[in-house]
């Protein structure tokens, strides 16, 4: 990350899902003030899961590794009655994408990242971390 930035700048970041909420972590440990702003009325995702890479472990640490559901470490093609194997180098990882959602907003509130979102009746609420200034709301 660049170090030109002025102090007390603030940065919106716009949906608070995997993305979102890692990019305000990252952000908000470099010591800007983040606010991410969420559409969906509510910071809880539905359970479903992911196959990604290992990329993703070697990324986000243990972050990645509480999500993690199972690996995949070979592949199976059924065609005509034959059957053909394809074993990976790095195995594939099943994650949690709820956990991993909950997990990372963690990191960017610990962080001192606020986030918003439209609230079940249309109301915006705050979250989150520190206020404008550093401390706790
Ligand atoms: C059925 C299905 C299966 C999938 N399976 C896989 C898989 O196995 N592996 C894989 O890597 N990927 C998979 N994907 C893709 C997966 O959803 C993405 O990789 C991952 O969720 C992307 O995360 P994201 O944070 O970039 O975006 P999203 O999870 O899509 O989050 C975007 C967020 O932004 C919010 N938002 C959008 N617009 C606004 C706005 N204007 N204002 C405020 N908030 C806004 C949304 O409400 C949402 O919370 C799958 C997708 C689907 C639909």
């Amino acid at each position: 990350m660049r170090n030109d930035r002025r102090p007390n700048q603030e940065v919106a970041v716009i949906g608070g899902s995997a993305a979102g909420m890692f990019t305000a972590c990252l952000l908000a440990r470099a010591g800007l003030r983040v606010r991410v702003f969420e559409g969906a009325g509510e910071l809880d995702p539905r359970p479903r899961t992911l196959i990604v890479t290992r990329r993703l472990q070697e990324i986000l640490g243990e972050v990645g590794r509480s999500a993690l559901v199972n690996e995949i470490r070979r592949f199976e093609l059924f065609t005509d009655g034959r059957v053909a194997t394809v074993a990976l180098r790095k195995p594939d990882l099943v994650i949690e994408r709820a956990k991993l959602i909950r997990a990372l907003a963690e990191g960017a509130r610990k962080a001192g990242a606020d986030w918003l979102d439209d609230g079940a009746n249309g109301r915006r609420q705050d979250r989150g971390g520190r206020g404008p200034n550093g401390g706790r709301r």
